[in-house]
């Protein structure tokens, strides 16, 4: 098995990027109940003809769909560990629980947060924006929220994003019970950012109506255009306020590791929670999400719980409280923690930082071959890695959607479409650390047949 996927990641390069699952090895999927142990060997004859190479082929250079990390083989030994080990992160005594606390130090460090500040493991920002929403909710309405429920209270929350944030923040508000109509949405400027004044305007026109604003969400490195907003501008009005300021930095947070893009996030530092992914920009193997809270007390205080058999103890077992389980949802958890630390010490930071920087250099380097084409037009500023363009021609979004499914099914390279100014654009989003010019050049390369190709079609089924 082990060999396998090694060969599996040395050789990704010769294998298509992805391609169309056939009927039958679909239908091998919907097998009874099995009651008798079949023969591992087989088991896995099955795995490298059936899965492996149906996968949606994030590790693949030519992937560049939505934004997915690529892993790598440290990650992948370090979960085999991990999986043998197989230890429960919710609490207790155990050293897995000193590796999740060194890396909770190491993130502190990376973003100029205090010793006081907490951090947990979590599967994705999805659910690190969820708990930050939940804590800044205590935040606001104080810890009796929790048995009360937020109708008790009578106020009526408002947080505020921007058009460019992620819908996981909207998820969060309608988890959390407080309604995603009470998540303004922010018009975006020139640069896809939030726009300062219209969010403090509404920020000032819900409290003259009688609302608790309460919750602000910032993006570093919006998910369609790879936007940063203005997090020193955002923080002031947070401040002034009295506002949380939360910063979704799924992919973008760890800019901060590249020398170069860090000063970018300025403003990042004053945050009080930030929700990122290792398993994208990190190259972490899924799933590896983080949520940074600065008030270590209150994020405590909004999920820790008195249950009988999870009593805390001096000595034993039962000792080394707080538990991760008191900072969030999940009991029973992963050792997201160890694939993580291997993978930090592996590679160090300043590695991590050079490839997470390699890929906003290719998606220049992509902006300037689609302007040197005549055929392609860029649809969005490249702020990081993040590339929306489209093939010139008429009836352009359904040809421009043709091209990327056409893309995807030939193997070559692998974008996805997002809207950008009410155009379909196809987009390229790079954070495959494999990913080199030579990909780069394929895609643009592919898009410019396939392009030419529906155009010609179509001028073919005009003139029959
Ligand atoms: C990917 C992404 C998310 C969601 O993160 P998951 O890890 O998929 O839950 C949220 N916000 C932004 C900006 C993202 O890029």
């Amino acid at each position: 098995m082990l060999d396998d996927i090694l060969d599996y990641t040395e050789h990704i390069r010769e294998q298509p990027v992805w391609q169309r699952i056939p009927r039958p090895v679909r239908d091998r999927f919907r097998q009874p109940l099995p009651q008798k142990p079949a023969n591992l060997g087989s088991i896995h004859n099955q795995f490298m003809r059936d899965i492996l190479p149906y996968s949606v082929g994030n590790a693949h250079p030519g992937f560049m769909g939505w934004v997915h990390g690529g892993g790598t083989p440290v990650g992948m030994l370090a979960e085999m560990l991990a999986a043998g080990l197989n230890a429960n992160l919710g609490g207790r005594d155990q050293i897995p629980l000193e590796v999740e606390r060194q890396v909770v130090r190491w993130v502190r460090e990376l973003f100029g947060f205090p010793d006081t500040a907490s951090g947990l493991f979590v599967t994705g920002t999805s659910m690190a924006n969820l708990i930050a929403v939940l804590v800044a909710r205590t935040d606001t309405l104080g810890t009796s929220v929790r048995r009360q429920g937020i109708a008790a209270t009578g106020k009526r929350l408002m947080a505020y994003t921007s058009a460019g944030a992620h819908s996981s923040i909207a998820q969060a508000m309608d988890l959390a019970g407080l309604g995603s109509d009470r998540l303004r949405i922010i018009p975006v400027n020139q640069q896809y950012q939030i726009d300062i004044q219209a969010l403090e305007e509404a920020i000032a026109k819900d409290k003259s109506a009688g609302l608790t604003p309460f919750f602000i969400a910032a993006t570093a490195g919006t998910v369609d255009v790879g936007a940063i907003d203005d997090l020193t501008a955002v923080a002031g009005i947070a401040q002034r306020e009295k506002v949380w300021f939360h910063v979704d930095g799924a992919y973008g947070a760890l800019a901060m590791l590249a020398r170069d893009l860090a000063p970018r996030l300025a403003g990042i530092e004053r945050a009080d929670s930030i929700a990122f992914d290792f398993h994208k920009w990190g190259q972490v193997p899924y799933d590896a999400g983080f949520v940074l809270v600065r008030d270590g007390t209150l994020h405590h205080r909004t999920f820790a719980s008195p249950a009988a058999y999870l009593r805390r103890e001096t000595r034993g077992m039962a000792a080394g409280s707080p538990w991760p389980c008191d900072f969030g949802p999940d009991l029973s958890r992963g050792f997201r923690a160890l694939k993580t630390w291997f993978t930090i010490q592996a590679y160090g930071a300043e590695k991590l930082g050079d490839a997470i920087a390699k890929t906003c250099v290719l998606a220049q380097y992509l902006k300037q071959s689609i302007e040197k084409e005549p055929a392609l037009e860029l649809l969005a500023p490249v702020a990081l890695n993040i590339v929306c363009f489209r093939y010139r021609c008429e009836h352009a979004d359904e040809v421009n959607r043709n091209i990327v499914a056409d893309l995807q099914e030939s193997g070559i390279a692998a974008p996805s479409t997002t809207t950008v100014n009410g155009c379909l654009a196809i987009r390229a989003a790079i954070v495959n650390h494999r990913t080199g010019r030579n990909d780069i050049d394929a895609l643009i390369q592919a898009a410019m047949v396939f392009g030419s190709s529906h155009v010609n079609r179509r001028a073919k089924a005009c003139r029959a």
